[in-house]
């Protein structure tokens, strides 16, 4: 068993006693494992989200070198360099280093757009133990000589698939060309996906991999489904659900997701022809005009938003009655992000998932990951059976050969939706009823 008290942690006697007037006294998942291994000095990629403790994972390992340092900083220098997309972010974490490093003798400094760079020039003058900084803004005063990398001896990456979607990719790797060899490198991303992997496999030295996986947790007051349909027919397949679900329910917002930030501008575009006050989100929209669009939204003046699984993190909007898989969710993690941002407090809410043949796969790995299979909505006129068979055949297939334990989905009775129940123990009790 992984023991999980700080105390037995070898952290330096000032950051017990910050966490000890924190009142932390156990480690949540993500800290247990990898700060015994970031003590040890060794690059780590985590796959995480915000609220899993993460900034302490990679704060205190960092605090307890600071702790050890015998040499005074030199002008200019920068020991530890925390890389985050958006500023508040970066105010986040520049915070939490100044609570865990509350009886040590540091300097944290922070560095983002949107205001005046002068302060931060005067701030990077003196040397810095600990800069969180936005890209952009840190190349600029770089490329401008306020700073110097080259005493940097860690290297972390929060958020990095936000950064990526961002568009800092280029930033980043220019960044990382300008530090030194010798440090150590951390990347922590809420998904995974093949551009990050890219990422990590040049920048990260024989990382050790930690992965939280948030708690399965689909909301019992959400009533699931699955329409298998082909490509063509969702686009009129969405617009029906959402003119049903604004014309019956006045007030009620629905949330859209989008595989990508393309699909997302053409889907809100085509709701617009069609009558339908739409917005999108995504990473490529500036923070403020993801802030507007919200503002919108929240007011029910766009009472539908198309996102992206990374734009859409932390959105919590109350009156959202109906959240559209447009797309399956490439990581099945993010479907139960996804309708957890339906039937938000005492609501109830309707999560509809297109699933086309291409997207079989991924439903299957939702199914597995939920421990539970998702009823089918037959009961409108895209309804795809060939689809809806090969589903069906594919879980036989994979079951005859496997423990029992993964879900199979026979298509409901037409006309009939089964509200799922969660039910993480026994799956196939769900599975049999469906
Ligand atoms: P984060 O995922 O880093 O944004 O942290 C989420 C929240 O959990 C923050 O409010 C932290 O202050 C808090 N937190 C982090 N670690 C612990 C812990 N070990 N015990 C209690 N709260 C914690």
């Amino acid at each position: 068993m992984i023991e999980t008290s700080f105390a037995a942690l070898p952290l330096a006697e000032p950051i017990q006693r910050a966490l000890i007037e924190k009142g932390y006294l156990h480690m949540s998942p993500i800290q247990a494992q990898a700060i015994p291994v970031l003590l040890e000095n060794r690059d780590l990629l985590a796959c995480a989200q915000t609220g899993t403790g993460k900034t302490a994972a990679f704060a205190l390992p960092v605090l307890n070198r600071l702790a050890q340092k015998t040499k005074p900083l030199g002008r200019e220098e920068v020991l530890n360099l925390i890389l985050t997309p958006t500023r508040e972010l970066a105010v986040q974490v520049a915070e939490s280093f100044s609570t865990y490093g509350k009886f040590m003798k540091i300097s944290v400094g922070l560095v983002h757009g949107g205001v005046s760079p002068l302060p931060q020039i005067r701030m990077l003058q003196k040397g810095l133990d600990v800069l969180v900084a936005t890209p952009g803004r840190l190349l600029d005063l770089y490329n401008q000589g306020h700073l110097s990398l080259a005493s940097v001896q860690c290297l972390v990456l929060d958020e990095a698939d936000r950064m990526l979607d961002m568009g800092f990719i280029h930033d980043i790797r220019k960044i990382t060309k300008i530090l030194p060899f010798n440090r150590q490198n951390l990347l922590f991303s809420a998904t995974m996906n093949p551009e990050i992997t890219k990422l990590t496999a040049t920048i990260l030295r024989n990382p050790v991999e930690i992965r939280v996986t948030p708690e399965v947790t689909t909301a019992t007051k959400v009533t699931q489904s699955i329409h298998f349909v082909n490509r063509e027919s969702k686009l009129p397949l969405l617009l029906k659900l959402v003119k049903r679900q604004t014309a019956t329910r006045n007030g009620d917002l629905s949330l859209v997701f989008s595989r990508t930030k393309h699909g997302a501008n053409k889907l809100a575009a085509q709701l617009n022809k069609a009558g339908i006050q739409a917005d999108a989100i995504h990473g490529n929209k500036s923070q403020s005009a993801r802030q507007h669009a919200l503002n919108r939204f929240k007011a029910g003046s766009t009472p539908v938003l198309v996102a992206t699984d990374v734009a859409a993190r932390g959105i919590d909007v109350r009156n959202i009655t109906l959240v559209v898989n447009y797309d399956m969710p490439v990581e099945p993690e993010s479907y139960v992000h996804r309708i957890g941002r339906t039937a938000r407090a005492e609501a109830s809410g309707r999560a509809v998932s297109f699933c086309s043949n291409e997207e079989l796969d991924l439903l299957r790995s939702v199914e597995r990951f939920i421990k539970q299979s998702v009823p089918v909505d037959t009961h409108h006129e895209h309804h795809d059976e060939v689809v809806a068979e090969r589903h069906h055949q594919k879980n036989l297939g994979h079951n005859s050969h496997r423990s029992g334990n993964a879900p199979t989905s026979r298509p409901a009775p037409k006309g009939k939706v089964i509200a799922t129940k969660r039910n993480r123990k026994r799956p196939s009790m769900l599975s049999r009823s469906i």
